[in-house]
């Protein structure tokens, strides 16, 4: 610098570097592959309509500096941001296709939005997977090989399979690098899910995915790299993100001073296939991760915005009811199946499912654009599942139940319209505070807590020697740094337990249900609890209604159960994941929120208890003291939060929650109950009942979605899994003749031909948790 004389010859300082700068890295120098990418939050702390302008700017810039310099090469993900350049930049979206056909633009993810992982469901996921790659396929004729998730906040066991099933081979985070407690081990690893599939998976060791190409950065990337010395190549996402605007001059000069030179690390530019093909070839032994990529930091956002969570589970639930009953409709004859409609609605669903809006960690517009369109897709899925029920079964004075569940129930089969068989249990009060049917006697304290829940089947007591259930439990909220993102882990010392309600009250005492109503006053809020037992009920149903005007607080609903279990199950999508309720290692101790689905189990050998949700995704669950010796199982729901950034109005005013306890409940019944919670029976006064489009013999063996094929060729497509973790053999029967019969990928396109046997049947064998994707062809 003190050469350096803008006035006089500025190049004689140029000359003094000229060795420096030509002096070549060392032969066994670290590469990093730089990716330029602009991570773009489809919203966050800006509304989509922002984002659709952020996507044109970036890539007009991303057009612009490939002509400047040939050897760019740009990462572009969620196909989402692709279709909003379409429709509103034509001009700009000409120019990117060009650059795809340069090999400049490399279209990633396979996703229609970089979504979250923890809470959407595992239709949804597919469905990511599946219009993504359809979009990158149909538009640009490249079919994907990656699924690019830098910023997600923890990673489901169920994916990795999900990722082979769509026809990718490589995974790619490092989002876990944030994680509060632990560092994780790898850089360069196998990721295994829970079905034992494995996928190749890197975190860039450079530890951002807005990387700038700095010295210090890259640097940083060699040294931190975890497999040194097994391998010798990562990957650096580089470019202005978050709010998009990608790589610049000043970076694409950097990698140019930095390809090749003494003391640093060689630095390419390249696809995130070659860097992928390349660390695969140099590691393939790499070591194996197995289970999920629990993010240690992020906890509130499994229950941050709980109206969006509610909305999305909704949405999820009334597709599944929407697609069912068309595709029955269709075969039947009766009715076109709404293609365009019901692509539109996923559409809409899937942007919800982005990694800060269903995570609620979005400003208030955000969350207020949320809710709307949940409500407007619910809205239009009704009106489909309406016009659907009502061409198969017509109108008529038959009361028909709709069983859009993978298991009968109430003598209406799965998948079928038939008509009920109404219990012949009773269900009633007694004494005011006992509810009581042939299955379940629940006795309320003058606290409106549980002291007894006795399973009358097995003979057994569910609440622990002294401990009160169903209580909902009031913590401070503070965390240190994130509002809307984090539950710092002292939230527990703090806790103050509803009690001394206002009223309790018998709302109903038989035959059909006996309630009871008890509603707590605290701060300047009310909850309103209602205790339902039905007759006949296999579960206690608790509705919970909350006014709720706290602040930086969080409301959570505690179960003590008798049983000695040393790992929790809880839902995920296509299957659960056991995970221990001790605290022996740093790692499980960090694990203090986690994520469930429809359902958490407990138990211990011969008996176990499940709570299930039908819109709840935080829990924590843990070993507790037992009185009178041993130790108990401790089960929470957390229900609603009340941070003030970024959306200050801390989910203020009147929401629902509904959850129930099943005494008595195998993993098997989990998923039952899991299911029937969330698909309630459907009744209607029809004509005609109807048949199940398909029957299988093997209850493990649970059908997610039925639909026809996206190629619109009439054909039915089945997805099913193994829901228990153990190996399955089913018999699956079409009410239609079959033609012919295929395995898929979640594209729809074929991997296998199935024997079909007489009787338009089919014998399927599954591993522990496999998804199986089927295409029927009818006999035309
Ligand atoms: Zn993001």
């Amino acid at each position: 610098m003190d050469l350096y004389d803008l006035d006089e010859d500025p190049t004689a300082a140029g000359e003094i570097l000229r060795d420096v700068m030509s002096a070549p890295a060392a032969r066994t120098a670290h590469t990093v592959s730089a990716v330029g990418h602009a991570h773009i939050d489809s919203a966050w702390l800006w509304p989509i309509r922002e984002t659709v302008r952020k996507c044109g700017r970036t890539f007009a810039n991303v057009a612009a500096l490939g002509e400047q310099y040939p050897e760019l090469v740009f990462a572009c993900s969620q196909a989402q941001q692709w279709w909003w350049t379409k429709q509103n930049y034509p001009a700009v979206y000409e120019r990117m296709k060009a650059q795809v056909a340069k090999g400049q633009l490399v279209p990633v993810g396979g996703m229609w939005v970089e979504s979250d992982t923890n809470v959407t469901g595992g239709e949804s996921l597919v469905r990511q997977l599946a219009l993504g790659k359809r979009f990158f396929l149909d538009e640009l004729g490249v079919e994907t090989e990656d699924v690019w998730l830098p910023d997600c906040f923890g990673y489901s066991a169920a994916f990795p399979q999900l990722i082979l099933l769509s026809g990718s081979r490589w995974f790619l985070t490092q989002k876990l690098s944030w994680n509060d407690t632990n560092k994780f081990p790898h850089h360069t690893f196998w990721w295994e899910g829970i079905d034992g599939s494995r996928v190749f998976t890197h975190f860039p060791p450079v530890d951002t995915y807005n990387a700038r190409l700095t010295s210090a950065e890259l640097a940083h990337a060699a040294s931190n790299y975890a497999e040194m010395g097994f391998g010798s190549r990562s990957m650096a996402p580089f470019g202005y993100g978050d709010g998009g605007g990608g790589p610049t001059r000043e970076m694409m000069e950097r990698a140019r001073r930095l390809a090749d030179l003494d003391g640093s690390p060689k630095v390419v530019v390249e696809s995130p296939s070659k860097f992928f093909e390349a660390a695969h070839a140099e590691y393939a032994n790499a070591p194996v991760w197995s289970g999920e990529l629990y993010l240690e930091l992020h906890r509130g956002t499994l229950t941050s915005q709980v109206e969006i969570k509610q909305g999305n589970r909704r949405s999820e639930n009334l597709m599944r009811e929407a697609e069912l009953w068309s595709t029955a409709a269709l075969i039947a004859g009766r009715s076109a199946y709404p293609y365009d409609e019901l692509e539109e609605i996923w559409r809409d669903i899937l942007l919800v499912q982005f990694h800060d809006i269903l995570p609620g960690s979005s400003i208030a517009m955000v969350n207020d654009e949320a809710i709307a369109s949940c409500a407007a897709s619910a809205s239009k899925l009704e009106e489909i599942i309406e016009r659907a029920t009502v061409a198969l079964c017509g109108r008529g004075s038959l009361p028909i139940s709709f069983n859009a569940a993978p298991h009968g129930r109430d003598g209406v089969a799965a998948l079928s319209a038939g008509a009920p068989v109404a219990s012949s249990d009773v269900a009633r009060v007694h004494d005011e505070r006992v509810l009581e049917n042939g299955r379940i006697r629940v006795e309320l304290d003058s606290n409106g807590h549980i002291v007894s829940l006795i399973d009358r089947v097995a003979d057994r007591e569910v609440i622990p020697p002294g401990a009160r259930g169903n209580v909902l439990q009031l913590h401070p909220d503070i965390p240190n740094k994130w509002p809307a993102w984090d539950i710092d882990p002292f939230y527990r010392n703090t806790k103050t337990d509803l009690s001394s309600p206002a009223s309790i009250a018998v709302i109903s005492s038989g035959p059909g249900e006996a309630a009871i109503r008890v509603e707590y006053l605290f701060g300047e809020s009310r909850a309103r609890q209602t205790l339902r037992l039905a007759a006949g009920g296999e579960a206690l149903v608790v509705e919970t209604e909350v006014d709720w005007h706290e602040h930086e607080r969080l409301l959570k609903a505690s179960f003590p159960i008798d049983v000695h279990a040393d790992q929790s199950l809880s839902e995920i999508q296509f299957g659960h994941v056991q995970r221990p309720t001790h605290t022996n290692t740093s790692w499980e101790n960090a694990r203090f929120e986690f994520v469930a689905h429809r359902f958490v189990h407990v138990g211990e050998p011969g008996y176990g208890v499940a709570i299930v949700n039908d819109g709840i995704y935080g829990h924590d669950v843990g070993a507790t003291p037992r009185a009178g010796g041993g130790r108990a199982t401790l089960a929470r729901l957390s229900i609603l939060r009340s941070a003030n950034f970024p959306d200050p109005r801390g989910e203020n005013g009147r929401h629902r929650f509904r959850y129930a306890i099943v005494p008595g409940a195998t993993v098997a019944d989990a998923v039952r109950h899991g299911y029937h919670f969330n698909l309630p029976l459907r009744t209607a006064m029809a004509e005609r009942a109807a048949e199940p489009l398909v029957a299988l013999s093997n209850q493990a063996v649970v059908v997610e979605a039925v639909k026809a094929a996206d190629d619109r060729s009439g054909d039915v497509v089945v997805r099913c899994y193994e829901s228990l973790g153990g190996k399955a053999t089913t018999t699956l029967k079409t009410s239609f003749p079959l033609r012919r019969a295929v395995v898929t990928d979640l594209l729809e396109r074929q991997l296998a031909e199935l024997q079909i046997e007489p009787g338009n049947q089919l014998t399927l064998y599954l591993r522990p948790f496999q998804v199986l994707t089927l295409r029927l062809s009818p006999e035309k």
